[in-house]
């Protein structure tokens, strides 16, 4: 199978099929496995050999999920979760000890935040904050006990972009694991693998379900390091449920031709953004005016479905702008069919101080977009019509 092509994979990669003959894999709802014997059950549960048990640690449907999202990150192994959040604490908790140091940005998805500044110091786990930007000076950052840098790129909400080659080369100079929540690119646009990255993590519930209906999360990287991670998740039971395994690998059949149109009318809106005279500044990957577009055309196939703008007339007028929304959904995901917006100064980030939005690349007017399948003609019309 390696040798056929991403769309090729994200198609044709599935079960055997059964007793049926079954043309598209079927849900296997099912809690547990019956054992033959005695014997077969003593031999699965030694590892000698291979077979479903209980759907905490397998189970066929996201057997074949993982399976999918390995050959289509170029990645050895995988493992998948409840959620995206599951997937990332699963990864630290697996991987990390008393004592060790992370390595990240202030940029990272907030509840990512959490776990970094509030959940592993419990367990005596510190982490050092650098700035995306200014990668001069990350040497200064590591220290004897950095164990992971864990970044994202492009970042949400700021749409900044990290070379991902350097920062794979960095790594593996410094000896670290190098971690990338690749949930906005999805590898279709991106795969961190062939940069270096020893883990490409994903918030399913994004792009790759891409219809805003069910929730998981995956992790795909080093045989070594996805081995740790069963270990750990067998047993603290963040499992992904079959019904969500197979909505997922049905949902990556089409992910090539959704971000295909998610990246052509978020350009399209982008394009047409940065001319209107309401808007002070835009955001995305693929325009030429962002800082990083040469890393950006580098790494990423396409621009990806985000765009982010700043209106004219700060926090009161990126409200207003929302509100006067009449299509465009104001929801708390991305990655949809549908097209949302998000205001987050006066929303999801109100309660963080000026300064502490402006770190995070949050100004008053900043407006998030994430630009779904509608036609583009339409998602215009209603911007237009809200500035
Ligand atoms: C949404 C998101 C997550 C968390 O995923 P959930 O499925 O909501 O748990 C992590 N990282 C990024 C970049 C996200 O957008």
């Amino acid at each position: 199978m390696k040798s056929k092509k991403f769309e090729t994979l994200a198609i044709r990669t599935q079960l055997e099929r059964s007793e049926f003959n079954e043309h598209s894999t079927p849900l296997h709802l099912t809690s547990s496995f019956v054992f033959d014997d005695t014997e077969q059950m003593r031999a699965m549960f030694s590892d000698e050999i291979q077979g479903n048990i209980y759907s905490r640690f397998s189970n066929p449907n996201t057997t074949e999920l993982i399976d999918k999202i390995c050959l289509l990150e170029g990645a050895e192994a995988g493992w998948a979760t409840a959620t995206g959040m599951a997937a990332v604490f699963t990864a630290f908790g697996a991987l990390l000890e008393q004592g060790d140091h992370v390595l990240s940005c202030r940029s990272v998805f907030g509840s990512t935040h959490t776990i970094l500044t509030k959940i592993l110091p419990k367990w005596g786990i510190s982490h050092s904050y650098v700035d995306i930007n200014d990668t001069e000076n990350w040497q200064d950052y590591v220290q004897e006990n950095t164990k992971i840098v864990y970044i994202e790129t492009p970042t949400n909400p700021g749409i900044d972009i990290i070379d991902l080659e350097w920062l794979g080369n960095f790594c593996k100079k410094n000896k670290l694991l190098f971690i990338v929540d690749n949930c906005f690119a999805t590898p279709y646009l991106q795969q961190p693998i062939k940069y270096g990255a020893n883990l490409s993590i994903h918030s399913a519930t994004k792009y790759i379900d891409g219809q805003g209906r069910v929730m998981g999360g995956l992790i795909a990287g080093d045989a070594n390091l996805i081995d740790e991670i069963q270990g750990f998740a067998r047993h603290s039971g963040p499992a992904l449920s079959p019904f969500n395994a197979w909505v997922l690998s049905k949902s990556l059949e089409t992910l090539p031709v959704r971000m295909d149109r998610h990246s052509e009318n978020a350009l399209k809106l982008a394009e047409w953004l940065e001319q209107h005279q309401e808007v002070e500044l835009v955001k995305y990957p693929f325009l030429p005016s962002h800082p990083k577009y040469d890393i950006a055309k580098k790494q990423m196939y396409a621009g990806g479905g985000i765009v982010t703008f700043i209106v004219k007339g700060g926090l009161e007028k990126g409200k207003r702008f929302l509100d006067k929304l009449k299509m465009i959904s104001m929801t708390a995901n991305l990655g949809d069919s549908r097209t949302i917006a998000t205001h987050p100064a006066s929303t999801t980030h109100s309660k963080l101080t000026d300064e502490e939005r402006e770190e995070v690349g949050i100004l008053p007017g900043l407006i998030r977009v994430s630009v779904g399948l509608e036609h583009i003609d339409d998602i215009i019309a209603d911007i237009n019509q809200a500035l």
